[in-house]
């Protein structure tokens, strides 16, 4: 059994455990703080949700490793006014972290089942600066173009040329980029006035970007 106190320690060790593995955004950290990732997790791994362990998810999806997240928003160099999009919901915890951060978080996923569930701990949480959108998120969400910011978070082929054109001038897009069972790594693109930059970080797993909607639910 886990009790409260348990769960105190545990994410204490977590945050420690994400400053250890150097993350130093005080910012991000305290996003990370903030959420409570058991409220993301299956009900059956909810004692795990403290863990850094990417989890199975509803659809055959994944949560992300809470290093990960820490990772990749870390990255972003999000700032307080900014307006993102994320394409691949899940679980909803990666833009819970990102919505206590910037002014306004859009994010979309393909399966309808997941970006319910996701809303749903939104309002629960009271966190009423996300917008969930079901659709084919390498299509981005136009309408509320352009983005400071953009994060994808299932694994790219190639560079989305779709998405980078939803991103305003100035703005940088984190995605892993790579195989689906290859080698795959965190790259920044920033839009900058002489061209893209690109940058290569840590190497990653991630599920597939696919195209399309989810036939299924
Ligand atoms: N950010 C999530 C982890 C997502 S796993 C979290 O914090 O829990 C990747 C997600 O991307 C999956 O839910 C998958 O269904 C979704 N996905 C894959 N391709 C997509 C696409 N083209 N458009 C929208 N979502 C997509």
């Amino acid at each position: 059994m886990t009790t409260i106190a348990d769960q105190r320690v545990g994410r204490m060790e977590f945050l420690l455990n994400l400053r250890r593995r150097g993350i130093a955004d005080a910012a991000v950290l305290r996003a990370i703080d903030e959420v409570p990732r058991e409220a993301f997790v299956r009900p059956e791994d909810v004692e795990q949700a403290y863990v850094d362990h990417a989890m199975p998810i509803d659809c055959g999806q994944t949560i992300s490793q809470p290093f990960i997240v820490a990772y990749m928003t870390e990255r972003l160099a999000l700032e307080p006014g900014h307006r993102v999009l994320e394409v691949g919901t899940g679980s909803g915890y990666q833009a819970a972290v990102l919505s206590r951060i910037a002014a306004k978080v859009v994010t979309v996923e393909r399966y309808r089942t997941l970006a319910e569930s996701a809303r749903q701990r939104f309002a629960t949480l009271g966190y009423d600066n996300i917008e969930v959108v079901v659709g084919d998120g390498l299509l981005g969400v136009p309408e509320q173009a352009p983005y400071d910011r953009i994060i994808v978070t299932a694994a790219a082929e190639s560079i989305p040329r779709g998405l980078l054109e939803q991103l305003a001038e100035g703005g940088i897009m984190v995605l892993p980029l790579g195989p689906q069972d290859g080698a795959q790594i965190i790259v920044r693109l920033t839009k900058a006035p002489h061209g893209l930059v690109r940058e290569n970080f840590i190497a990653v797993r991630f599920v597939p970007l696919l195209p399309g909607r989810a036939r299924e639910l």
